[in-house]
């Protein structure tokens, strides 16, 4: 009878320790998960490329049927022109919707890039102005249907950002200019299109004038209420199109002092 006590004690003492080793192995699983969900996860590249593939599936319902653009949107690496401390996830980098990049400022949404790209109706070789460099997303894609990129950023820091990343995923084809885009780029126009990514209140003259004939602008126009413009110079003069409701960052003013020159080495 004793034994038989001793024996039930031991069996006793035994399921504790396990429910002991169950509940601290359940306690170590429960903080690594944790971990992972405030940004210690490191996401492996096969995870950030199925969330470019479902956000190009994404822009083939909304109705993106440049076989060339949904490509090029396959490809550029959207995550990587994020800046390292915004720290989105997979869900988040590739999700149909602006995203902050510090400064106030935010890389455009999938589809907004795709849509303006797809207006232009871009060939191969051309040359493109755009206004509102950011984080370079923008100019990546254009780099990568093979047209010759110049982008003008006012925020110095967003533009250092910009050259680097464009510069690591080889988008040799990309002149970023750390300027006032109200000016343009006059030693490199006129251009085929210009691509303007912040919205001014108007068409400024000088963009217009740096349009080669023939060539096409899409521009964000309007403070409060905007809409997306497209003009095409044709025999000198300008058709103007209205399109669709849009929400962009103001294109703002530099200060009279401000000059288009080159940064050095850049
Ligand atoms: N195309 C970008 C998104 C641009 S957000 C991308 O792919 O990430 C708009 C950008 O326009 C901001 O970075 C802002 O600083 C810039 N901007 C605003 N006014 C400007 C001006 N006058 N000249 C050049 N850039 C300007």
């Amino acid at each position: 009878m004793i034994q038989y006590r001793i024996n039930i004690l031991v069996m006793n003492i035994q399921i504790t320790q396990i429910c002991y080793f169950l509940i601290s192995i359940s306690f170590v699983l429960l903080c690594l998960s944790c971990a992972g969900k405030t940004g210690d996860h490191v996401e492996t590249e096969k995870e950030w490329t199925v969330a470019r593939k479902k956000m190009v599936s994404q822009l083939c319902a909304y109705r993106i049927k440049d076989e060339g653009i949904l490509a090029a949107m396959n490809k550029v690496r959207r995550h990587l022109f994020i800046p390292e401390q915004s720290k989105p996830s997979p869900s988040y980098a590739y999700g149909d919707h602006p995203y902050p990049i510090g400064f106030n400022q935010t890389i455009s949404q999938p589809y907004i890039v795709a849509y303006m790209t797809q207006c232009l109706e871009l060939k191969s070789g051309e040359k493109v102005l755009e206004i509102g460099t950011g984080s370079g997303y923008q100019a990546a894609m254009l780099a990568e249907l093979g047209i010759k990129v110049y982008s003008i950023e006012i925020i110095p820091q967003l533009a250092d950002h910009a050259r680097e990343v464009l510069k690591a995923e080889k988008y040799e084809s990309v002149q970023v200019l750390t300027g006032d885009g109200y000016m343009g780029w006059p030693e490199h126009a006129p251009f085929d299109a210009i691509i303007v990514t912040c919205a001014p209140d108007d068409v400024p003259q000088t963009l217009i004038d740096q349009m080669k004939e023939g060539g096409r602008m899409i521009i964000p126009v309007g403070s409060g209420f905007q809409r997306l413009d497209i003009l095409r110079k044709k025999d000198g003069k300008i058709l103007r199109t209205e399109d669709v409701p849009v929400r962009f960052v103001p294109m703002v003013h530099s200060t009279p002092l401000s000059t288009n020159a080159p940064a050095k080495g850049k």
